[in-house]
């Protein structure tokens, strides 16, 4: 089968014939209907990420935001059949630690990142199999098509625990959202769907504008104005009730932090990059006077996917509205090459493979 191999980090990903997947005894192995391209493959890439021990090795298939047709199962899997339309969260859980067992494989204590390990091949390729495949495939409701889900096995998911969750979002709230890529206009979709007001920062016309499509009630253009924050505590009485880092560089969370009211909450969604190797300086006292909340969030618990699921059957959420283009597998390399300046607006999916 034809898949996206990182052969060198930084030098363009290689399209390549590869062995079909054999599903162990746990697994089953999902055939790809669409896949988003995300910054996490654009890190991987890179090389990043090494300073937390997780630089993704070369010989890697990427490809986290997958959702497709279970095609063959091991013997120990009960819940799943052949023909089955799944999505598959990124981050795969063992199904077994305390945490797995309240549902959240988000914070699996031996998690393994599709598409981001040598432990779970990625999904850039025409199949891929999925590790305890009763506990981390999601079956996909009727009415849902596989390229708008593409984005619910990581961006849309992860935008939507951060918020609903991690930031316990209340209609009305102020919601600054810095960075405008795939995350980022997740969350200002949500924010809005929701009944709060999302402020889109970016330093791109096109982002933003696709922000305002989206529901952004304000744009600030962070190259255009002195202070980004205080542009967006201006526009946000005083200050946000929640503000995203939607990016992870060393900018993007500062601003987010400093676009805060008294009692805000920031949420950290963006990993950062060799800039930053994990750290950025934050202003203790101010969070400490204000009595900031700073909060972390990667992914989703699986236990929240029914909600979601009904928040999009209902026409609540349409996370087909955060699509960019569609693309074939042969695109990969130079759509990652194009992320270098934070080209891509939307999340691109690859539904040809
Ligand atoms: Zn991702
Ligand atoms: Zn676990």
């Amino acid at each position: 089968m034809r898949a996206a191999v990182l052969e060198t980090h930084g030098e363009p990903l290689e399209i390549e014939d590869v062995p079909e997947p054999e599903p162990a005894p746990d697994q089953a192995i999902v055939e790809t209907e669409a896949c988003g391209i995300c910054r996490s493959d654009w890190h991987a890439w890179q090389g990043d990420w090494s300073w937390v021990g997780a630089s993704v090795p070369e010989g890697q298939i990427l490809g986290h935001e997958p959702a497709g047709i279970v095609s063959a199962v091991g013997e120990n899997v009960e819940t799943l059949q052949e023909g089955d339309r799944v999505a598959v969260p990124f981050h795969l859980g063992d199904g077994t630690c305390s945490h797995c067992r309240e549902g959240r494989a988000n914070n699996c204590e031996t998690v393994v990142p599709l598409g981001l390990s040598g432990a779970a091949p990625g999904a850039f390729a025409e199949a891929f199999p999925v590790r305890e495949a009763d506990f981390n495939c999601v079956k996909l409701p009727d009415s849902v098509e596989f390229t708008e889900m593409a984005g619910l096995g990581c961006r849309f998911m992860t935008a939507y625990h951060a918020l609903a969750d991690r930031a316990e979002l209340r209609p009305g709230d102020w919601v600054a959202v810095h960075g405008c890529g795939g995350v980022g206009l997740s969350a200002i979709h949500i924010a809005d769907a929701l009944g709060a007001h999302p402020i889109a920062v970016d330093v791109r016309d096109d982002k933003l504008e696709r922000a305002r499509e989206l529901g952004a009630s304000a744009a600030v253009n962070s190259t255009e104005v002195e202070h980004p924050a205080r542009a967006v505590r201006s526009l946000a009485d005083g200050g946000a009730d929640v503000s995203i880092d939607a990016l992870g560089i060393a900018e993007t969370c500062r601003n987010s932090v400093a676009s805060l009211g008294t009692r805000g909450t920031h949420v950290q969604v963006g990993l950062t990059t060799g800039e930053e190797e994990g750290e950025i300086e934050l202003p203790v006292d101010a969070i400490t006077m204000k009595e900031l909340d700073v909060h972390g969030s990667h992914g989703m618990p699986l236990v929240r996917y029914q909600e979601l699921f009904k928040l999009i059957g209902e026409g609540t959420l349409d996370p087909s509205k955060i699509i960019g283009e569609t693309l074939s597998l042969e695109d990969v390399p130079n759509t990652l090459a194009s992320m270098d300046d934070y080209e891509t607006v939307g999340i691109p999916v690859i539904t040809e493979f």
